[in-house]
């Protein structure tokens, strides 16, 4: 077990650096990157993902190649065109409903994607979650006009119910990520018709047969996106795209360049607008390079034996 810091490029969630934990089983490497506030019952299904990479219990791939779209975060729009034009990506997601904005900086931001982009690229936002109904609703026609017509629009109101009441008020498509991610009841999303597409992530989801069991029972196109990690998470996640029947939409797993560095001889950056699949090359160097220091590898030892331990509780529980 190698755990791992790396400074971000930009403050995320309020972190400057993304921590973790590599594993390494008779497969190869499998990461644990669980973000630090997340409780032992939360980490568990991230554990369970590194586990399943780590021992290569990898289900049967269909594709080897998986297209990625460029994530454009709440800036301005000179900055915005710039991430498009430099991402070499035919799909942006660009985030809208940041707190302290107004519906002009998402409109304008969107506007200068458009630009970058080209009248054939496709355009998705993700507001995560921010808008009441009606925001939404108002929202979602202006952006989609800006946009000359967006792609979907992804959470676009917190709870799974007003999911549902914008998806009845709008023409463009809606993509659930939260409501599936950190809902109790990730099917809640399917018996409320509430969402277009599902957003899964590997990790908090608990590995890639988990995410393929639910992409089968929920019945919905599904993107796979990451939780910014090395290229060893990402490798995990474009197992799952590249285990799909079908991919209809690029995935959010172009995030390394979020990291300042990364464990592997050849970091997963879009080439063209996809990604390779496959195991990538984790450098003994590298490790050395972004080791964490002593006071974090302690940690997260003693995070991951609190895991266990509510593992083992649990069995005692449901035997
Ligand atoms: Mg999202």
């Amino acid at each position: 077990m190698r755990t791992w810091s790396i400074p971000l490029r930009t403050r995320f969630r309020g972190i400057t650096h993304r921590e973790g934990v590599l594993l390494r089983g008779d497969a190869g490497w499998g990461e644990w990157s669980p973000f630090l506030e997340y409780d032992a019952a939360v980490a568990e299904p991230w554990l369970r993902c590194a586990e399943e990479s780590a021992h290569g219990d990898l289900p049967a791939l269909v594709r080897d190649r998986v297209p990625v779209n460029v994530t454009v975060p709440a800036t301005d729009p000179a900055r915005a065109q710039a991430i498009v034009a430099g991402g070499g990506c035919r799909t942006a997601k660009v985030k809208v409903a940041e707190p302290g904005q107004a519906l002009a900086d998402d409109i304008a931001r969107v506007e200068a994607v458009r630009d970058a982009l080209g009248p054939d690229g496709l355009i998705r936002v993700d507001a995560n979650g921010a808008w009441s109904v009606d925001e939404a609703v108002a929202a979602i026609r202006e952006l989609d006009r800006a946009a000359g017509g967006l792609e979907y629009v992804e959470q676009p109101c917190a709870s799974v119910e007003d999911l549902a009441r914008v998806r009845r008020r709008v023409e463009v498509a809606i993509a659930a990520d939260e409501s599936i991610r950190r809902a109790a009841d990730p099917y809640r999303v399917r018996d409320l018709d509430a969402a277009d597409i599902a957003v899964l992530k590997v990790q908090p989801l608990g590995g890639v047969r988990a995410c393929l069991r639910i992409a089968e029972d929920i019945g919905l196109p599904v993107v796979v996106s990451s939780a910014i990690e090395t290229s060893v998470g990402i490798a995990t996640g474009l197992a799952l795209a590249a285990a799909l029947p079908e991919l209809p939409h690029a995935c959010g797993l172009a995030t390394v360049q979020m990291l300042r560095d990364d464990v592997v001889a050849e970091p997963l950056l879009p080439v063209d607008g996809m990604l390779p699949v496959g195991r990538p090359t984790v450098l003994d160097e590298a490790l050395d390079r972004v080791q964490a220091p002593p006071d974090r590898v302690a940690h997260w030892a003693a995070r991951r034996a609190e895991v266990e331990a509510w593992r083992a509780a649990r069995q005692d529980l449901h035997p």
